[in-house]
């Protein structure tokens, strides 16, 4: 009989409607900042597991918070006792996150049911049934989090009732400006979504999943004093982009945002399943048994999240981000002399989008089956990465911020590669069907 691989095992056992695949890639293990394939070879990862591989994999200090925590386990849940890795996360979130007056954090699994307790709250705290979000956004994929999302894979879910969808404006592609978006706010209040129904406005520093888009300067800023005007409150959601990813410690900072209440997911864990919001007492206290999830704050999860805010300040990550960040993002920049297909390399630190067009004038999009293939190639020359954007043609580069400057050089030359390989032909529709995913 022959072997069957991990891959078949996959498609046999694990559900669709939880999976996003963009390349034969199957992992067996991972150290640093590579990922071990089934069959042993290593993998340089640009993706950083969609975001949570903020220190790699088998960080040393993870794995010992990790160890330490489940050998001597404070219990296993935040419901019924405190535990000593949960209380000293939360003291540090509410140390490292600015905001004024008194702040409580809850703790969740994942950035979907942060954003859902979020949302939740808010409406119950302020009698306020409606939301702003963006067209694009990606907040979640609970049914609370999914119903103030915009993006365009979603469209099979209808959106929460009383959610105001906005453009977010896109410098490259300036169908909207930010002027005309702010524009299209202040007609909105005056006519059918009075601003005092609206609760809260939830933004994405960055718009990560819908394309990453940097915003126009000034742009989330404006938002935020329209909505300060009328009681909204500002939600900003850094499950992607924050935690030094962005060059600063919150990616909201590089905006001169002052959020109420602020989303973190993916890297806190360090791989871990762990979320947080940090809010004002007032809304975050406003009933008992409003948002329990048994196993969440358990110590092993928040043990890892502690070791993670402390390798982020040890190992000085946000400046780090930065410097490797602008090294690679001009690595990539550079491939545009030889490569007509880049449109625009963007982003901020090591949260980076190559925007690949048919054409630099229109800056028309390429067909998804174009970005899949440059992955797909890219996977076989031994680098992996993701696509986003709602029309699936921007390369995806969320790399760990351990990434070395040599790791950086490499990633630059496979997608190099990968690129001219692809525009000659060498990988075919077929190789890709399966690949194409939202
Ligand atoms: C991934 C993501 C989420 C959802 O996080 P999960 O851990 O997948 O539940 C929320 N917001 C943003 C901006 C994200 O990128």
């Amino acid at each position: 009989m022959s072997h069957v691989g991990l891959r078949q095992r996959d498609a046999r056992a694990i559900a669709e409607i939880g999976r996003l695949r963009f390349s034969p890639l199957s992992l067996v293990g991972g150290r640093g900042n590579r990922l071990i394939e089934e069959g042993g070879r290593a993998v340089l990862d640009l993706s950083g597991s969609a975001g949570p591989a903020l220190l790699g994999y088998g960080h040393p200090a993870i794995v010992e918070a990790v160890e330490k925590s489940i050998r001597n386990m404070a219990g296993a849940s935040l419901l019924l006792y405190p535990n000593e890795p949960a209380v000293s996360l939360a003291e540090k979130l509410l140390a490292v996150t600015p905001g004024e007056g008194e702040r409580r954090v809850w703790f969740g699994h994942s950035g979907s049911d942060a954003n859902d307790c979020a949302l939740r709250v808010l409406a119950a705290a302020t009698g306020r049934p409606r939301f702003i979000s963006f067209i694009g956004s990606y907040h979640g994929n609970l049914s609370g989090s999914m119903g103030i999302s915009g993006h365009t894979a979603m469209t099979h879910t209808l959106p929460r009732p009383g959610v105001l969808l906005l453009p977010y404006p896109d410098p490259y592609r300036p169908r909207f400006s930010a002027e005309a978006v702010l524009s299209m706010l202040d007609y909105q209040f005056e006519t059918t979504c009075p601003p005092h129904q609206v609760a809260a406005v939830f933004i994405e520093p960055m718009m990560s999943d819908g394309g990453l888009i940097v915003p126009p300067p000034g742009f989330l800023k404006a938002l935020q004093e329209r909505c300060r005007r009328h009681g909204i409150k500002i939600v900003v959601d850094e499950v992607k982009v924050g935690l030094a990813r962005s060059g600063l410690m919150h990616c909201f900072e590089h905006e001169g945002l002052t959020p109420d209440m602020v989303v973190f997911g993916k890297a806190l864990g360090g791989g871990l399943p762990l979320s947080a919001v940090v809010g004002p007492k007032e809304i975050m206290d406003h009933a008992a048994a409003f948002a329990l999830l048994t196993t969440a704050g358990n110590p092993v999860a928040t043990a890892a999240g502690g070791a993670v805010l402390k390798a982020i300040e040890d190992e000085r990550l946000p400046g780090r981000s930065a410097r490797i960040g602008t090294l690679f993002a001009e690595g990539l920049r550079a491939l545009a002399g030889r490569h007509e297909i880049i449109g625009e390399v963007r982003g901020r630190g090591l949260a980076v989008g190559v925007d690949l067009v048919v054409n630099r004038d229109t800056r028309e999009p390429v067909p998804a089956t174009t970005t899949a293939k440059i992955i797909y190639r890219c996977y076989e020359l031994g680098a992996a990465l993701t696509y986003v954007g709602l029309k699936a043609n921007v390369l995806e580069f969320m790399p760990p911020l351990t990434l070395t400057a040599d790791d950086a050089a490499e990633g630059v030359a496979i997608v190099d590669q990968a690129i001219a390989d692809v525009m000659a032909g060498k990988v075919s529709d077929a190789d890709v069907a399966s690949f194409m995913m939202w």
